[in-house]
């Protein structure tokens, strides 16, 4: 079973994806948590590149086809093959990122990014995504907190009209694929959003 986790900077995803990791493991169930850009030794050296300042002057079609390069070694290389062995992958960022993020910052054409895809995912699409949803400010600020504001990436530094955006695209996102994406109020309290993820996890696990 393959679930992904999306949402902007401060939503909450690190936090609820190791609580959800640690109620499937004491349920019995072989659990991989990874993440994007990463998750293959190949795809973390391509996360360090995209991520390191210099990556500024990258242009837009380069920079799409780095997050596909990483996303296929990811998918090839680790996704695949834990899920051929029935292990319950929990993915913090995949396709519906790279859909928002580089889907909002670059005037590509959505054909581009789809081919770029289709080719990366490869087959491999997640069963369940959760979106976690916070008010852009809620965000900004929990990600200042923990410590983002000190080394800030790239990313990290756009203005928030930008991060307004692109909470508006994740939720566009979860209306027109409701089967597979699941928009959760990330504002609830910690345990809140625990129980509302388990929901649709347990829905998507007993199919
Ligand atoms: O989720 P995390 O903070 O680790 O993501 C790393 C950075 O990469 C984020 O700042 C995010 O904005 C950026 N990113 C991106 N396009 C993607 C995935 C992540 O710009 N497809």
């Amino acid at each position: 079973c393959f679930i992904t986790f999306e949402g902007g900077e401060g939503a909450g995803k690190s936090t609820q994806i190791d609580r959800l990791a640690s109620v499937l493991r004491r349920r019995g169930h072989d659990v991989l948590v990874t993440r994007e850009p990463g998750g293959s030794p190949g795809a973390e050296a391509v996360r360090h590149v995209l991520l390191s300042s210099q990556a500024e002057e990258f242009g837009v079609r380069m920079e799409a086809m780095l997050f596909a390069a990483a996303r296929s070694d990811h998918v090839e290389e680790v996704i695949r093959p834990a899920l051929e062995e029935g292990t319950v992958v929990l993915c913090d960022r995949f396709l519906d990122s790279t859909r928002v993020y580089q889907g909002v910052a670059s005037n590509l054409e959505p054909q581009f990014l789809a081919n770029l895809e289709r080719i990366a995912v490869n087959g491999v699409t997640p069963d369940l995504t959760l979106i976690l949803d916070v008010p852009t400010e809620i965000g900004l600020a929990r990600a200042r907190k923990r410590g983002g504001a000190a080394h800030p990436d790239r990313f990290e530094k756009e203005e928030a009209s930008m991060h307004q955006k692109r909470r508006e695209a994740f939720r566009e996102l979860a209306q027109k694929e409701p089967q597979r994406c699941k928009l959760i109020d990330g504002t609830l309290g910690e345990d809140a959003v625990a129980l509302a993820i388990l929901e649709e996890v347990d829905r998507v696990l007993q199919t």
